[in-house]
């Protein structure tokens, strides 16, 4: 299991570069995702939050539990927009409400490089547009209202100060 990074830590946010190869560092890339999702207890993990610059995530599909890995994943379809509240594993017990699609269809590759297509909905929707702008280097605040920033300013300071102690 690795160390989540969290909000202040400037590799969360890099814009993460393709994975041009399924090769072994990719192959322990996707282990360590998985290991450090689960023990987390999260839903979806993004490679920048530990620390590794590559556009790899996994995410928990929360009707059946199985864990996917997407390698170079791409939104190609968005519908139907919902505000709901959202967290994050690199914001701990931070909620923004912040609006997604409900409806998705993301394409990408699996841990062994094939491309698959994979259309999700509801919370498993809202997931991979987190992740997916993870590998971009685009986080939850950035979406935040001022009043909510101001609400949640005590904790964002704590979070963002953690990681210098
Ligand atoms: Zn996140």
């Amino acid at each position: 299991m690795k160390r989540i990074r969290t909000f202040g830590e400037p590799v969360l946010r890099t814009k993460c570069e393709p994975v041009r190869e399924i090769n072994e560092k990719v192959s322990g890339t996707v282990r360590l995702l998985k290991e450090t999702l689960v023990a987390s207890k999260g839903l979806g993990l993004a490679a920048p939050q530990i620390g590794i610059k590559k556009r790899v995530f996994v995410a928990r599909n929360p009707e059946t539990g199985k864990i996917l890995t997407l390698i170079n994943p791409l939104l190609v379809e968005k519908k139907e927009p919902v505000i709901d509240l959202e967290g994050c594993l690199s914001f701990p017990e931070v909620f923004f409400s912040i609006s997604r699609h409900s409806k998705v269809t993301v394409t990408g590759l699996d841990e062994r490089g094939r491309k698959f297509t994979i259309e999700a909905t509801g919370l498993l929707a809202r997931c991979f547009q987190h992740e997916c702008d993870h590998l971009d280097g685009i986080l939850i605040i950035d979406y935040a209202t001022e009043e909510e920033k101001s609400f949640w300013k005590e904790t964002l300071e704590k979070i963002a100060h953690r990681r210098k102690i």
